[in-house]
């Protein structure tokens, strides 16, 4: 990575006036390090809501997009993460960096960003044996699912972050539930979480909300998403400061970001980066 690239002349392409041109910047902007400080903040445009929300916060790529999806949005942001004995715990370990990171991204998101609360819930490795709790090959079970998939887990997330924020006085809980590019997961479809949010807030005689903004979108609009919410310096942020790999991998640093390359998280994100690059995301300007 180089460094220095702020003492360059800036190309005419940094207003982004169009598709192609944002395509040449990002092209550009991929192999430097600008920083956040620099960078015009377009959050500033986005109306802000006054509920609290709360973020169900991983320390990966998706998660770390929906919290700033979050503080580009509501007035008080908490993020919540889970102990649950994942095998690689490095994800964990990544979580306060990158908060810190998150926190001085801009005064207004430092303003904005409340506390983090960390749940154990280490019975879900009593309950089920994946391979996200074991240390047992990634492989296609019989029933269509790959064994990365932790039944109930997503499910009982959503429940926890549910009964913490009814506490806290949040009504919108963010999760990263994809159905566009998801391993099949049944927890991450829409139907799912709407449905969970029906019987949360009929249990609970609440009015929660769960939002999910990466639903309908794939790994590369992902990116892209993160390019409208903060520019180069969030993408930057994410590549360097997430975690994503199944296998804890954190030795090398892809233009994507850190992990092995090859398991099927890594495989994901650096295609989505490598489509994102190249403008395969459908035009959102
Ligand atoms: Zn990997």
């Amino acid at each position: 990575m180089l460094s220095g690239a702020t003492d360059m002349e800036m190309p005419d392409q940094i207003a982004y006036p169009h598709r192609e041109s944002r395509i040449a910047a990002r092209r550009f902007y991929a192999n430097f390090t600008i920083p956040a400080v620099l960078i015009l903040n377009l959050n500033m445009k986005q109306h802000i809501h006054p509920e609290g929300a709360l973020v169900l916060f991983s320390g990966g790529q998706d998660s770390t997009t929906c919290l700033a999806w979050a503080l580009s949005r509501y007035q008080h942001v908490e993020t919540i993460g889970f102990d649950y004995g994942q095998r690689h715990a490095i994800e964990l370990t990544v979580r306060p960096t990158l908060l810190e990171k998150i926190r001085h991204f801009s005064p207004d998101w430092n303003a904005r960003l409340g506390a983090d609360h960390m749940i154990d819930l280490s019975l879900i490795s009593q309950l089920s044996a994946t391979a996200m709790t074991e240390n047992i090959a990634i492989e296609m079970q019989a029933n269509g699912l790959p064994n990365t998939f932790v039944p109930g887990r997503n499910l009982m997330f959503m429940m926890v972050a549910a009964t913490l924020a009814y506490r806290r006085g949040l009504t919108v809980l963010v999760g990263g539930m994809c159905e566009t590019d998801f391993s099949g997961y049944p927890d991450c479809r829409d139907d799912s979480m709407k449905a969970l949010q029906i019987a949360l807030n009929l249990g609970m005689a609440s009015r929660l909300k769960i939002e999910t903004p990466l639903m309908w979108i794939d790994k590369a609009q992902t990116w892209e998403l993160a390019g409208q919410l903060g520019e180069q310096a969030l993408i930057d942020l994410i590549r360097e400061h997430t975690h994503t790999c199944y296998l804890g991998e954190r030795g090398a640093l892809h233009d994507w970001g850190y992990g092995c390359g090859t398991c099927p998280a890594c495989a994901l994100r650096a295609r989505g980066y490598q489509q994102y690059l190249s403008g395969q995301t459908p035009a959102t300007a």
